[in-house]
């Protein structure tokens, strides 16, 4: 498989319907639809997803893993395991450093055009902080977060200027 094919398969399997759309995995991989369309057609020919269209408009599909699809999905997703024991064997300080590190640098990446869509707390209209940036506040969940409650990728992030 290609790592394209890889990665809209977990991309698939960790998201909401209504992100497992032509035109969402096109912005979220800054892909054209028809790139993302031809991915699409080679993973539904191995059987790997199936589509369910839209039945207002027969253009528009919700993209689901097949049960092989699934399967498959679960075992590649097993490189993340080696990520995890290291990090597992550091000390929570160093982990809710390693967090603030990474929200830093992917923030930094999204600003500066390197990385399109984001889904975390530093590029959502619902957080909001102190001037030094080391309290953080979610207005859609009124609560405080911790460093190691901020989210990299939240379903309920809002992007726009909405809130
Ligand atoms: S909605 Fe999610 S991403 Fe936005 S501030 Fe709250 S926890 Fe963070």
């Amino acid at each position: 498989m290609s790592p394209i094919q890889i990665q809209i398969m977990i991309f698939i399997y960790l998201h909401s319907p209504e992100k497992r759309k032509v035109s969402y995995l096109a912005e979220e991989f800054n892909l054209t639809k028809s790139t993302i369309s031809d991915t699409i057609k080679t993973l539904e020919q191995k059987l790997l997803i199936k589509k369910e269209f839209d039945q207002e408009d027969s253009r528009s599909y919700v993209i689901h893993l097949s049960k092989k699809g699934k399967q498959l999905t679960e075992k590649i997703s097993l490189f993340s395991q080696q990520i995890q024991i290291p990090v597992d064997r550091m000390n929570v300080d160093d982990k809710e450093s390693l967090l603030f590190s990474l929200l830093n640098i992917i923030k930094h990446l999204n600003t500066s055009g390197v990385i399109s869509v984001q889904r975390m707390c530093f590029n959502c209209n619902f957080y909001s902080s102190d001037h030094s940036g080391k309290k953080h506040f979610c207005k859609l969940l009124k609560t405080k977060l911790a460093d190691k409650e901020l989210r990299i990728d939240c379903p309920e992030h809002l992007a726009s200027k909405a809130v």
